[in-house]
C-alpha cells in the first residue's frame, strides 16, 4: 500500500516523501483513512510502530480548513511527558511543513509567558502535559470549547504517573461532540474505563511490536536464586563480566527499580532509576545524564523504559523476566539497533521458568544460558547484603529498628563501595564499571542530586536518622502529595 491510497493531501504526501517514508506502517494503514472520515480511534500500539504519524498526518489535513481563534485551540493532544510532547511537535513540524498550522506546546518546567502569548494568537494544535494545561486553564488563559479533535497518547503511562484524574477533568471541559483518538500500549482496567467513557463507536486497531528479534542481538539466560538480594548479586557479577557501554535494566515493579538502582550505586556502579513516580524534572535530568553517558545503567519499568529512544545500547538486562512475552521483545529491541551488536541478558529464577517458556515460544528460539556466571551459592558480602536488605525495608516503608541493625554507609567511589567479587581480569578499568579513573560519585552527582532530592521529598527520608517519632517516621506521613505534570 502507498500513502497516496490513504486519502492524504498532496501537501502532506510531499512532506512524507521528504521524510523518506516509502510505505505506511500497519497502524498508519488502518488509522489514517478512519481518522480522515472523522471516526474515533482506539489504538493499542507502542512507540516504534509509527503511531504518531498515524494521527498527525490526517490531523494536518483535517485542520487545514479553518482558522483558530485566540485562546481557543482547535485540537488538543495530551501526553504524559515533556519528551513525548516535544517529539509530537517535531512530527507536526516535519509533516506540516507545506501547511500553515499554528502550534503551541504547554509543558511543565518552562516559562508561562511565551506559552500564553502563543495561545493568545490562536493555535490549531495544542500539545500539552495534563498538569501544565490545567495551570493555564485555571489562569483563564485558554478555553477548550472549540476543540474538534482530542488525542490521548500513551494512556497507560498517564495512569502510571497518576495523571488520570487530571485527564478526566480536562476532558470534562471539552465539547461532547468531537473526534477522539486514544492510544495506549496496554489496557489495564482503569485505562479501559477511560477509553469506554471518552470514545464513541471507535475503530479498534491493535498492532503488535515486531515479533522477530534483531539478528544482531544475542540473548542469554542467567539462572539466579530467588531471594532479591541474591538476584542483585547475580546482576552485579554479570555487569562486572560484561563490557557494558550503556544499558537498560528492566524490573517488573517500580519498587524494585528504586531498590536495584540504589543497590547498584552503593556498589559503585553508575546507575539511576527511572519510573513514573519520579518528578518530571528528575526524569528529564536522569535521561539526559544517560544520553550523555554520565549514567551507564538506567534501571526502569517497562512503561518508563518505553519512552526512551536512545539508539545503540550495548546491553539490555532483565532483572525480572517480563510477565508478558511481548514486553521481552520490546525490552530487547532497545539494543542491537541499526546493525550494531547487542546483548540481552535475562535473570531467571526457577519460579520464572513459565514466563521464559512463553518468551521462547513467541520468539521461536531457545535462549541459551549465559556462560561463566553461576548463581551465588551463598552471600559473599554480608555487609552489603545487610545494606541492601535495609534499602528494601526503607523503600517498602516497613519499620525497622535502625539502632539494632543500622547499616554502615559505604561511600561511593571508595574501596568499600567497590564490587568485591571481581575477577583478576575484571580489575582492569572498564567502560561502565564503577572503579574507573573518574570517581563515580563525581560523574553521577548531577543526576544523583535530582533523584535523591526527589526520593527524599517523596519518602521524607534521607540518610540521616529521623527525629521526633522514635527512629522511624512512617513513609506515608512524609510523602509529598503533590504530583507534577
Ligand atoms: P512512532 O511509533 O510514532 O514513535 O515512530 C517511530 C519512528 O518511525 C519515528 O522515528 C518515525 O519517524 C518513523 N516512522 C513513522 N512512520 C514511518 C514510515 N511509514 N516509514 C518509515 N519510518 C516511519
Amino acid at each position: 500500500m502507498t500513502f497516496r491510497e490513504l486519502g492524504l493531501s498532496d501537501e502532506v504526501l510531499n512532506a512524507v516523501a521528504d521524510a523518506g517514508y516509502e510505505h505506511p506502517t500497519p497502524i498508519q494503514e488502518q488509522a489514517i483513512p478512519q481518522v480522515l472520515m472523522g471516526r474515533d480511534i482506539l489504538g493499542c500500539a507502542q512507540t516504534g510502530t509509527g503511531k504518531t504519524a498515524s494521527f498527525t498526518l490526517p490531523m494536518i489535513d483535517i485542520l487545514a480548513q479553518g482558522r483558530a481563534r485566540a485562546r481557543m485551540p482547535r485540537s488538543l493532544i495530551l501526553t504524559p511527558t515533556r519528551e513525548l510532547a516535544a517529539q509530537i511537535s517535531e512530527n507536526f513540524e516535519i509533516y506540516g511543513k507545506y501547511n500553515k498550522l499554528t502550534m503551541a506546546l504547554l509543558i511543565g518546567g518552562e516559562n508561562f509567558g511565551p506559552q500564553m502569548e502563543k495561545l493568545d494568537r490562536g493555535v490549531d494544535v495544542l500539545i500539552a502535559t495534563p498538569g501544565r494545561l490545567i495551570d493555564h486553564f485555571e489562569r483563564g488563559g485558554l478555553l477548550l470549547t472549540d476543540v474538534k479533535i482530542l488525542v490521548i497518547d500513551e494512556a497507560d503511562r498517564m495512569l502510571d504517573m497518576g495523571f488520570i484524574p487530571d485527564v478526566e477533568r480536562i476532558v470534562s471541559f471539552l465539547p461532547k461532540i468531537r473526534q477522539t483518538l486514544f492510544f495506549s500500549a496496554t489496557f489495564p482496567p482503569e485505562v479501559k474505563r477511560l477509553s469506554d467513557s471518552f470514545l464513541i463507536n471507535p475503530k479498534e486497531i491493535t498492532v503488535s511490536p515486531k515479533v522477530s528479534t534483531a539478528e544482531t542481538v544475542r540473548h542469554f539466560l542467567a539462572p539466579t536464586r530467588a531471594k532479591d538480594f541474591e538476584k542483585r548479586e547475580t546482576l552485579r557479577r554479570i555487569l562486572q563480566a560484561e563490557e557494558v557501554k550503556n544499558a537498560l535494566i528492566f524490573c517488573n515493579r517500580k519498587r524494585d527499580v528504586d531498590i536495584v538502582a540504589r543497590s547498584l550505586k552503593r556498589h559503585g556502579f553508575q546507575a539511576a532509576p527511572l519510573h513514573g513516580d519520579m518528578a518530571q524534572a528528575a526524569r528529564t535530568e536522569t535521561l539526559e545524564a544517560f544520553k550523555t553517558g554520565d549514567i551507564t545503567y538506567l534501571v526502569a519499568t517497562d512503561v518508563a523504559g518505553r519512552g526512551i529512544d536512545i539508539a545503540g545500547l550495548s546491553h539490555v538486562f532483565n532483572f525480572d523476566v517480563p510477565f508478558h512475552a511481548e514486553d521481552y521483545i520490546h525490552r530487547i529491541g532497545r539494543t542491537g539497533r541499526a546493525g550494531a551488536a547487542g546483548r540481552a541478558i535475562t535473570l531467571a529464577t526457577r519460579a520464572e521458568s513459565k514466563y521464559v517458556a512463553a518468551i521462547q515460544k513467541l520468539i521461536g528460539k531457545t535462549i541459551p544460558p549465559l556462560e561463566n556466571v553461576e548463581a551465588p551459592a551463598q552471600s559473599e558480602d554480608t555487609e552489603t547484603d545487610t545494606q541492601d536488605a535495609a534499602a528494601e525495608a526503607d523503600t517498602s516503608g516497613r519499620s525497622r529498628s535502625r539502632s539494632r541493625r543500622r547499616p554502615r554507609k559505604a561511600k561511593e567511589g571508595t574501596a568499600e563501595a567497590r564490587p568485591r567479587s571481581r575477577s583478576a581480569s575484571a580489575d582492569k578499568p572498564k567502560r561502565g564499571s564503577a572503579p574507573a579513573s573518574k570517581p563515580a560519585a563525581a560523574r553521577t552527582k548531577k543526576a544523583d542530586t535530582a533523584k535523591d532530592t526527589s526520593r527524599r521529598k517523596k519518602s521524607g527520608r534521607g540518610d540521616e536518622p529521623q527525629v521526633g517519632l522514635g527512629d522511624h517516621v512512617p513513609a506515608f506521613l512524609m510523602r509529598d502529595p503533590r504530583k507534577s505534570g
